[in-house]
């Protein structure tokens, strides 16, 4: 009888450990519950969309994208997800819309990414990259509300790219190179492309510009 508690209390020691390592690991910037992401969305991101939106030493660009995010979310045009975990496809995708089944325009924000970010930058250049984040999701908006592109989700991949391209285009134009001169550092990628759009005198339907969003990593 003994032995066989040993051997019950040494497979249930088993099992527990099994359990455990068979666990995925959990990416420390993941957050555990919807809630919690929720809670990061309303108490970290937002309160930087409402200051940047009446910021003087923003573009007039840039003010006028969250005024209207801020409007489109309060009349309920765009809703908010707060995902608590990355996008499953590409880990630096940052926030993305598209449409859900009844219709609504959704604006989802990989909330982890955001808080990477903020651990390796200081307080203002988080804030610059949060509002450029959403300055341009809300340039894909407009883009699609014009018509100009077909609206997310109901385009080719050809189509995404264009309309990518052209999205970046306005968002470097109008915001990025302001706070370049301004001196400000700005994430990479949007430096990047700053310096190349510049070398292709600002033409927009370049193939070199355009070849720079056939991979969707960098949308
Ligand atoms: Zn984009």
């Amino acid at each position: 009888m003994r032995t066989l508690l040993c051997l019950l209390v040494l497979l249930l020691m088993g099992a527990e450990t099994t359990l455990f390592t068979q666990a995925p690991l959990r990416d420390p910037n993941e957050f555990a519950t919807q809630s919690a992401a929720n809670e990061y969305g309303l108490k970290v991101l937002k309160p930087i969309i409402d200051k940047k939106s009446e910021d003087p030493s923003e573009s007039p660009a840039l003010r006028r994208r969250l005024e209207l995010l801020q409007k489109a979310g309060a009349e309920r045009k765009i809703w908010f997800h707060f995902s608590p975990t990355y996008y499953f496809e590409f880990r630096s995708t940052a926030a993305g819309l598209s449409r859900n089944k009844e219709g609504r325009v959704i604006l989802t924000i990989f909330t982890p990414v955001f808080r990477e970010y903020s651990q390796h930058t200081t307080k203002a250049e988080f804030e610059d990259y949060v509002s450029l984040v959403f300055a341009h999701e809300v340039i894909h908006w407009e883009l699609g509300e014009s018509g100009e592109f077909p609206h997310f989700g109901r385009s080719t991949p050809e189509q995404q790219m264009l309309g990518e391209a052209k999205a970046w285009a306005i968002t470097v134009r109008s915001i990025v190179r302001q706070r370049l001169n301004q001196g400000r550092r700005q994430q990479r990628r949007a430096v990047y492309l700053s310096e190349l759009l510049t070398m292709l005198k600002d033409d927009a339907t370049n193939p070199i510009w355009l070849e720079q969003f056939r991979d969707p990593n960098w949308r």
